[in-house]
């Protein structure tokens, strides 16, 4: 098998290249993943994948060798990119360069996933658990990760281990930063500006929430823990006294406890408001659980050393462990053994002018490779 893995990497980078240009030509915005979906399933369908399908969250699953009650390993890349646009926003290389939005978050990733679902139909490898091969949905902001919950939640009673190829190549995530979101709304009586000058408005009132929010000092007990007003508006024109006004408001952390405390605080101001009659709105827009810094596990231990050694034989650096806000806060959360990593190397991932080396998809599709065949016999 491993000479014929060596073959198909050099053989199929091209096809590799091409493949991702594809992908990134068809939007795929969280939620709105049915075009990219549908091509993930036709194109495994015509390498010769059996049984593939697209379950209820539009995650494109390619079950392997995972028979009713066999053990499986998950590896998984998210499909749907920030950009809302439903149209293709282009693709262009350059300099030994690849220039796409999302093109290295995350859909380099996905189009090595599935390069290494064709190699598995094409070779049939003997593997000695059931392999789950999936490009999912909805891991970006408001998707909520909600692929990944479908996912695990499926073969959640039989699950060993989750991998997600997910970025750039630079770190070994082991650990979720969780987050809360929430929108919050502020509605008062309002009024004309001249005429009924005094009355409580709205967008005054939320400012004055957003600062009582950001005079909280966050813990210094070893976690991150951040907080972030995303977005505000209200009002209905210069001249009214703002009637409604509302925010997104998030809290992260890589730690429980010190999540919590913000949430405290949060909830404390949010009382202490509608305590001194502001009427005021929360709604949970998003809640992504966090965790598994400092918990030990030995399958945990030994997924992250088993990719480090990979990813240094493979790439020729040195590589660590970093936490972020993934798809593997799922697993994280059920104790499940997780890592993220990615495949690729680039830079300004989220922006429009988001690029990935070319060269970089070399040893990426190769860690890739690695890490699946060694679920499978030699
Ligand atoms: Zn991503």
């Amino acid at each position: 098998m491993k000479k014929i893995i060596e073959s198909y990497l050099q053989e199929n980078h091209d096809m590799l290249i091409q493949l991702i240009k594809e992908l990134c030509n068809i939007p795929a915005p969280s939620h709105k993943e049915e075009k990219r979906a549908e091509f993930c399933k036709k194109w495994l369908e015509e390498q010769g994948a059996e049984g593939v399908f697209i379950d209820e969250a539009l995650n494109v699953i390619y079950p392997y060798e995972c028979g009713e009650e066999r053990p499986v390993v998950i590896f998984m890349a998210h499909m749907d990119t920030v950009f809302p646009d439903l149209e293709p926003m282009g693709i262009k290389e350059e300099d030994g360069k690849l220039f796409s939005p999302g093109v290295g978050d995350d859909t380099a990733n996905v189009a090595i996933l599935l390069m290494m679902g064709r190699f598995l139909a094409a070779n049939r490898p003997k593997s000695t658990c059931g392999i789950v091969i999936c490009a999912n949905s909805c891991e970006e902001g408001l998707g909520n990760l909600k692929g990944s919950k479908a996912l695990v939640k499926r073969y959640k009673e039989r699950l060993l281990q989750v991998v997600s190829f997910d970025g750039y190549t630079n770190e070994i995530c082991n650990c979720a930063v969780g987050s809360m979101r929430y929108r919050i709304e502020i509605k008062t009586k309002g009024g004309h500006s001249y005429f009924d000058f005094g009355n409580e408005n709205a967008i005054v009132s939320l400012a004055e929430l957003a600062e009582r929010l950001y005079e909280y000092q966050v813990p210094e007990d070893g976690s991150k823990t951040t907080y972030n007003v995303g977005m505000i508006q209200g009002g209905t024109s210069v001249n009214s006294i703002a009637q409604q006004a509302e925010m997104l408001y998030e809290i992260r952390s890589d730690n429980r406890a010190s999540m919590q405390q913000v949430q405290a605080y949060f909830e404390k101001m949010i009382e202490e408001y509608r305590q001194s009659g502001v009427q005021v709105a929360v709604e949970v827009v998003g809640e992504r659980p966090c965790g598994n810094k400092g918990e030990d596990n030995i399958d945990q231990k030994k997924l992250e050393q088993l990719c480090k050694k990979i990813i240094e034989s493979r790439s020729g650096r040195e590589t660590g462990f970093t936490s972020a806000s993934t798809d593997c806060n799922i697993p994280f959360s059920y104790g499940i053994p997780a890592v993220t990593i990615g495949l690729c190397l680039g830079g300004s991932a989220h922006t429009k002018q988001e690029w990935i080396f070319i060269d970089s998809l070399r040893p990426g599709f190769a860690i890739a490779a690695d890490l699946i065949l060694n679920y499978c016999e030699q």
